[in-house]
């Protein structure tokens, strides 16, 4: 039985593809024979069906990584980052493959998409060092006694996904803990299941052994089922910040190690000695790119004001030419325009937020609504020409009078930004930190001095100096503030704080009795013996 649930009306145009689960290196449906329909964001078509796993699927996959498990932890991190090696080639020589499928699932523009692809290749080539970065230490803690640790991968994870990165945000996860030695069930996200799905062949080509890595489809079920499941020892989710906090909840009530990023509400902060035409440009892409779709986006512009004559033309010059980059922005998949945003429930959201700006006062400068009643390539549709195919918003913006409002607040998550004067640099620190999220935030001026002023006094934990997407992950790690919506559980996602997450450390502290040989073998003299300076924590028993 095929089951869809989608509140658009589909068509389909193109070739549909099954995605079933990946289960020790076959291909297997899933036991309910349910699928939900996956549907191209730009035209509402249906372009795949997506297995809606339950726990009897989810208990399969688990007890193949389970299975597969002793023998790929008992390689040395060596040769599982040999095989990760070629995985990274053959990643950058199917990029344009991966890149089409991400165009098609989740509506990014060509070059997005490819950036998708080399951004999650960027934590495949860190996890390739990882034989040089995750040794143990040794250390001689007291007289012939030495302490050495190493670390030892987990078991079996879990890996759960959002769909605005169907490349990037698994390969946060899969290869650091791959590489460790762990075994992984991915759960992709319903909405964007194809990329994966093409992704798991070419772990099989790269040389990963069966059970190794599980792909596991569906919804809540499968995520619920996969948390609970015994031989699972840890979790990492990317997704809102409802479902982070439950993820995060659900693990820590069965002792799970748990990483959990939620949501963001990003400000970008400018100042009156900022650059205006480098400022509007970054603006307009950290807030416009991937159709406001990232955690990372720009949701708040705060235009700090400038009491000194003529400090206010600054303030509305960088304003008009924030519009003007904004209004140039073309509906499109090609590079440098703006592809629709997910779903029909997600083009509503951003629509709601809008509507109750309006009726809070605030002025819609720039109205992104046009772009929903014009036709699937972007022509004027005439009334009654039926439904409007695709989920297209174009980039809106909005001058609030209120910093209460609700888009001022709340995740958007679509090319919407909110502008708002501010008076004092105090104040754009205030509405920053009073926010609930952590993730990220910028700084746009030309003055190193006041830029170190802010970012010494912002709450979140990814900070930009004329950097609108402050990004950059590996060595470094990504994430959001802990304690904040932005981040629950524990460590890091990447970066070393996730080598920390997905290993125990053992420690071995070892003591040899001294060698009982004659004195003419060893060839020391009684003298030596006698300087020798005493430890009095020796750890002979007695202090
Ligand atoms: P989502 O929370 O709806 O879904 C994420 C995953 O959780 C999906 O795999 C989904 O199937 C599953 N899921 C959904 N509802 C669930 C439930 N009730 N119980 C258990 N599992 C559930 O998120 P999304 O809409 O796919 O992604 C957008 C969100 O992700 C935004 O809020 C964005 O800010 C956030 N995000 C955060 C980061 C970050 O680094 N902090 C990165 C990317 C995306």
């Amino acid at each position: 039985m095929m089951m869809t649930t989608t509140s658009t009306t589909p068509t389909c145009k193109k070739d549909i593809t099954i995605v079933n689960n990946y289960i020790n290196g076959e291909i297997l449906p899933p036991s309910s024979n349910h699928y939900l329909d996956v549907q191209d964001p730009s035209d509402s078509s249906v372009i795949g069906r997506v297995a809606l796993s339950e726990l009897v699927d989810v208990d399969q996959a688990v007890r193949a990584a389970h299975a597969a498990f002793p023998s790929w932890s008992s390689m040395t991190t060596k040769a599982r980052a040999g095989i990760m090696l070629s995985f990274h080639s053959l990643i950058k020589s199917h990029a344009r493959e991966l890149a089409s499928l991400i165009v098609m699932e989740n509506g990014k523009n060509i070059t997005e998409a490819l950036a998708d692809v080399a951004k999650g290749n960027e934590t495949v080539e860190y996890a390739c060092s990882l034989p040089q970065l995750m040794q143990g230490r040794i250390d001689a803690v007291s007289t012939d006694v030495t302490c050495r640790d190493r670390r030892d991968p987990l078991g079996v994870v879990v890996s759960i996904v959002p769909f605005n990165f169907p490349f990037m945000v698994p390969h946060w996860t899969l290869p650091i803990a791959l590489v460790t030695g762990n075994t992984v069930v991915l759960k992709p996200s319903e909405k964007v299941p194809l990329t994966m799905f093409r992704v798991v062949e070419l772990f099989e080509m790269a040389g990963f052994p069966k059970g190794v890595i599980n792909l596991v489809n569906g919804t809540r079920d499968a995520v619920t089922g996969l948390i609970d499941h015994p031989l699972v020892r840890a979790v990492t989710f990317v997704g809102s910040s409802p479902v982070a906090k439950s993820v995060s909840d659900r693990c820590r009530a069965l002792d799970k190690r748990c990483t959990a990023l939620g949501g963001a509400k990003n400000h970008l902060i400018a100042l009156p000695d900022c650059d205006v035409e480098s400022t509007a440009s970054d603006v307009v892409v950290s807030y416009a790119g991937c159709a406001g779709q990232r955690c990372m986006a720009a949701s708040v512009l705060l235009i700090v004001g400038d009491d000194r004559p003529g400090g206010g033309a600054h303030q509305e010059s960088l304003l008009r030419r924030v519009i003007e980059k904004a209004s140039e922005i073309q509906r499109g998949m090609e590079p440098g325009k703006m592809g629709p945003v997910i779903d029909a429930q997600s083009l509503d959201k951003i629509v709601g937020y809008i509507e109750q700006a309006e009726r809070e006062g605030a002025e819609i400068l720039l109205d992104g609504r046009s772009w929903m009643t014009s036709g699937a390539n972007g022509t004027k549709k005439d009334a009654g020409e039926g439904d409007v195919r695709g989920n297209w918003i174009g980039p809106t913006i909005i001058l609030h009078h209120d910093r209460s409002d609700q888009a001022m607040n709340e995740e958007v998550f679509g090319p919407v930004l909110s502008v708002y004067r501010v008076g004092s640099w105090q104040e754009a620190i205030d509405i920053e930190n009073s926010n609930p999220y952590g993730n990220a935030a910028a700084i746009y001026t030309t003055n190193g001095g006041h830029a170190e002023w802010f970012v010494r006094r912002v709450r979140a934990s990814m900070l930009g100096i004329n950097v609108g997407i402050p990004v950059p992950r590996e060595p470094f790690s990504f994430g959001g503030l802990y304690g904040t919506k932005s981040k629950y559980g524990d460590m890091d996602i990447t970066g070393d704080g996730a080598i920390e997450f997905f290993t125990n450390r053992i420690k071995i502290t070892s003591k040899w009795p001294a060698p009982c040989v004659p004195e003419y073998v060893t060839g020391l003299a009684k003298q030596q013996q006698k300087d020798t300076v005493v430890d009095h924590a020796n750890f002979a028993g007695t202090m």
